[in-house]
């Protein structure tokens, strides 16, 4: 028998492993931000006592994240969430440079490809680079794309899908000689391996806080002081006329609580997840010998360990019902995904795995399994006993 003998009884409630699609906020982040949802109700852009009160929590908060990021406060812009920062920044590099050629990658999250695709019914053209290994672009890939009326390039650091790490510092670095814009989309990079905008050398990075055990609903837009960029949304004059709307006084708070807590036991959490995440892709390997394909870069340094993504190649083209699998886990209290959490109510062929060159059929049976901090020793056990059980009865009657 390939199960080993571990305690398989039934969670009481679920095991979560999909962190990449959301994280739990941690407790210390939701304590920050009761008061501002219960007594501290004021707009923070009112000149009364309560208003003022917001206004010191948010300007509070931006200072936490601008040293973590390493960049000035007035570099720091409060969206509703990574979509919209990714909506935000590639609006407004295009709008400020006109219509010209954008590169960016296949890999991308649909809040950077969609936007790209209404820019091109406006006149601009892209080039969607096609990732190597685990999602990853290289610098020299960008290099052979440019072309002399590229007027910004965007890609992420995490890929949301595959873990893998493109080298955004070497592409800036690429960038910067030739005075073209990097926009990077580092939703799935908070926390999980270190950097900051100064090591990055970005103009402007996306990121979101539910991502890193912060609220919903609450977004971070970086852009360096000068960069050719124009605001998005139009309204008032909150964020110093960058950002209209009321802010999000209570998200924002926790937003800032949650960065920091990012930084606190880096990085022990790092390790604790290392090494779940390697107990995982063993135990998967041993378990499912030959069926099991993990979808990451093969150079472990070039994937987070937080996400482990894997399919089940069957042969004479067959395959695993992947609504199916995601339904047979939840039976058994495991929450995971298939591609990302955006599609997975269409259940599509996650787009990042067929760029990478898996059939529709495997990335549709394909799960990703995302850890966090919070993720036990006891979880991953109990994956290993209930998930190989599963794909061979799957692949027996496929
Ligand atoms: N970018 C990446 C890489 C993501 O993983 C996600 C969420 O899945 C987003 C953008 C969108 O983030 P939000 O949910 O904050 O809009």
């Amino acid at each position: 028998m390939h199960t080993k003998a571990v305690n398989m009884q039934k969670p009481a409630s679920f095991i979560y492993l999909d962190n990449a699609s959301t994280t739990k906020t941690d407790p210390l982040v939701a304590e920050t931000m009761i008061p501002y949802l219960t007594e501290v109700y004021g707009n923070a852009s009112s000149i009364h006592q309560p208003g003022r009160v917001a206004q010191v929590a948010v300007e509070e908060s931006r200072e936490k994240i601008a040293r973590v990021l390493q960049c000035e406060v007035s570099e720091i812009i409060f969206t509703s969430g990574a979509t919209e920062s990714n909506n935000a920044a590639i609006a407004g590099l295009a709008e400020k440079a006109g219509p010209g050629h954008i590169i960016t990658s296949l890999a991308e999250h649909h809040a950077v490809l969609h936007p790209l695709h209404e820019l091109e019914k406006k006149g601009y053209s892209c080039t969607y680079l096609k990732p190597g290994p685990g999602g990853v672009i290289s610098a020299s890939q960008v290099e052979e794309a440019l072309q002399p009326d590229t007027i910004f390039v965007s890609l992420m650091l995490v890929n949301n899908e595959t873990g893998g790490i493109t080298p955004v510092h070497e592409i800036a670095s690429l960038c910067q000689s030739k005075n073209i814009p990097l926009h990077s989309d580092t939703v799935q990079a908070a926390g999980k391996i270190r950097w900051d905008v100064q090591q990055l050398g970005v103009d402007l990075l996306s990121l979101s806080s539910h991502k890193f055990h912060g609220p919903k609903g609450c977004g971070i837009l970086y852009v360096k002081a000068g960069s050719p960029w124009s605001p998005f949304l139009q309204g008032g004059s909150q964020e110093r006329n960058r950002r209209g709307g009321t802010l999000n006084v209570a998200g924002i708070a926790g937003t800032g609580k949650a960065m920091e807590i990012l930084q606190e036991n880096f990085d022990k959490n790092l390790k604790h997840v290392a090494q779940l995440s390697q107990k995982l892709i063993s135990g998967l390997q041993e378990a499912l010998p030959g069926i099991v394909h993990l979808n990451r870069h093969p150079d472990p340094a070039l994937s987070v360990p937080h996400i482990v993504n894997c399919s089940f190649p069957l042969p004479d083209g067959k395959a695993i019902d992947g609504e199916m699998l995601l339904l047979n886990l939840d039976i058994e209290g495991i929450c995971v995904s298939n591609g990302s959490a955006c599609t997975s109510g269409a259940i599509e062929p996650s787009h990042v795995l067929q760029s990478l060159g898996l059939d529709s059929k495997t990335a549709k049976s394909s799960i990703r399994f995302s850890l966090s901090k919070f993720t036990t020793t006891e979880e991953i056990d109990y994956v290993l006993a209930a998930l190989p059980p599963i794909i061979r009865r799957m692949a027996a009657n496929a």
